[in-house]
């Protein structure tokens, strides 16, 4: 699990609006992430520890500790998600 920060996501967030990747929902936490440039698939999840985010992926950034944008694209996704469940 690699510690999500405001600084390390910055990269992964531009490129993220760039490539503009589609996200599907699996379950709590759970998303599938389709990449932009080729027909790969990448499982993303996440947990909070102590109120500090963490995230995984499958891809080889990730494997590196890098931030990738599958990555920021399933947290995005994910924050959208509580947000909704915070609404009702
Ligand atoms: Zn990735």
């Amino acid at each position: 699990m690699i510690r999500l920060t405001t600084e390390n996501t910055q990269k992964a967030v531009a490129k993220c609006k760039q490539l503009k990747p589609r996200v599907k929902f699996i379950k709590d936490r759970l998303f599938v992430v389709y990449s932009s440039n080729n027909s790969n698939v990448y499982h993303v999840s996440f947990e909070v520890k102590d109120g500090e985010k963490f995230g995984k992926c499958e891809c080889k950034a990730s494997e590196k500790g890098l931030v990738c944008y599958h990555l920021v694209a399933g947290a995005t996704a994910n924050i959208y998600r509580q947000s909704l469940k915070l609404a009702k």
